[in-house]
């Protein structure tokens, strides 16, 4: 994300590369520069320092962070430059001999990043191993950060699925206090958020003295005030039946992001997932029967080793059985220091992307069948934008974009009830409808 933000003062430039949770995090490092008068400037303009705060999933996110690291070095050969986020905890010792680079910051310390550019500023010298290791070391993004608030509850992973680099980067599993995450929430719920995400790497796995994840939600749904909750993404394990109930409750929004990967038994054995794709179709089937348009999207990994034809078209089968609305495919690159990276029986490459290719045009067809099914229903949307053709656009309670003529009652970060009368077009299918006046 780049951002653009005006002050006096040195300027500072983000960007991040990856998931949500290292968006959050930079969002927070960002705010501690804005609360101290920095002037934000977007990633492509010359600053006194960039802020990249990279991704190291796959081989791709590897070349893309160090393509960002690239464009910072050409824009400003004199700028400081901080390299943070998963790829400086995996390459750390390669990013130290790049003499581009000022610091290599890894995920434990990003927190301290204010810390580090200020006194650097100040002229003082600072080794990045001395500076403080915590995890949960951020403060709530400020009011000018988009319409969802962002929520760490979590971080890290123990799972150890042999295709990632994850626990390898971000470290054993932990979890944040209730008193941090209700502090954490009741901050951004006064700066006038009205959607929380709860981020972190296996959420599912949270455990705080006893505090499960269920009741973890179940304690932040009861928190009073007008706003709603996403869970977002999470791993298709270690949930109850409590957490099945709880999407009853108005607040707790009908959309997870649940990866199943592959719908292969043998190959999530493979993979060393922690559930049955049996298990998985249970989960799903008891989540439609609380809400029944839920919205499920997914992740699918083609092409792990030993992936064979059946295997892959027992993916396909699962794909269209559930309907899945939204599917990010990638194909399985090898992760040097995992399990699969040894693993016989690599799949070709040409495999992999005819592999890409299928499931790419299954999930088209179940993203249109899906949104179709909201014509002639009601969304209560969350404004982000209104452009200056009075056309509001934003996010509904299923995550679905939505785009309706703005009226005078249409305001930005606020809740507005729209009734469902279209799909945009294929390329671009948010929904249309028509605001409904109270
Ligand atoms: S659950 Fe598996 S895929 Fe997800 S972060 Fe943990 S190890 Fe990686």
């Amino acid at each position: 994300m780049e951002l653009y933000l005006t002050f006096m003062k040195k300027k500072i430039a983000f960007k991040t590369l990856g998931c949500r949770l290292n968006q959050y995090e930079t969002n927070s490092v960002a705010s501690n520069f804005i609360n101290a008068g920095y002037e934000i400037v977007d990633f492509n303009k010359e600053a006194d320092a960039y802020v990249i705060n990279t991704c190291t999933v796959t081989n791709m996110s590897d070349h893309k962070s160090r393509q960002t690291i690239s464009q910072a070095h050409r824009k400003n050969k004199e700028a400081v430059l901080v390299v943070t986020g998963c790829m400086a905890n995996n390459h750390k010792d390669k990013l130290e001999q790049n003499d581009r680079i000022t610091y290599t910051i890894e995920n434990d310390r990003k927190g301290e990043i204010f810390n580090l550019l200020d006194g650097h500023f100040k002229g003082e010298i600072i080794t990045p191993d001395e500076l403080k290791q915590d995890r949960f070391n951020y403060k709530s993004a400020g009011k000018s950060f988009r319409t969802r608030a962002l929520i760490k509850i979590q971080d890290g992973c123990d799972n150890f699925c042999t295709f990632c680099i994850v626990p390898h980067v971000r470290g054993r599993a932990i979890s944040r206090t209730w008193e941090d995450i209700k502090a954490n929430i009741k901050e951004v719920l006064e700066f006038g958020y009205k959607e929380i995400v709860l981020t972190g790497v296996n959420i599912g796995r949270y455990e705080h003295e006893g505090l499960t994840f269920e009741d973890l939600v179940e304690k932040i749904l009861e928190i009073p005030g007008d706003f709603r909750v996403r869970i977002s993404s999470i791993e298709p394990e270690g949930f109850g039946d409590k957490l099945f109930n709880l999407f009853s409750h108005p607040k707790l929004m009908p959309h997870l992001h649940m990866c199943l990967q592959s719908g292969s038994d043998k190959i999530l054995l493979k993979m060393r997932r922690q559930y049955t794709v049996d298990e998985f179709r249970t989960m799903v089937k008891k989540i439609r029967n609380k809400v029944a348009d839920f919205n499920i999207t997914t992740d699918i990994m083609v092409g792990f080793p030993g992936e064979t034809d059946e295997d892959f078209s027992e993916t396909c089968k699962v794909v269209e059985e559930i309907g899945f609305s939204h599917i990010h495919t990638f194909k399985y690159s090898i992760r040097k220091g995992t399990r699969a990276e040894r693993m016989l029986e690599q799949i070709l490459e040409k495999i992999k992307t005819e592999r890409s290719s299928i499931i790419r045009s299954l999930a088209e067809n179940n993203k249109q069948k899906y949104r179709s099914s909201f014509i002639g229903k009601i969304q209560n949307v969350l404004v982000e934008k209104i452009n200056n053709k009075e056309i509001a656009s934003g996010y509904g309670e299923h995550y679905i974009h939505v785009k309706f003529k703005a009226d005078e009652e249409t305001r930005l970060k606020d809740f507005k009830i729209v009734e469902i009368n279209g799909i945009e077009n294929k390329e671009d299918p948010s929904i249309i409808g028509l605001p409904i006046t109270k």
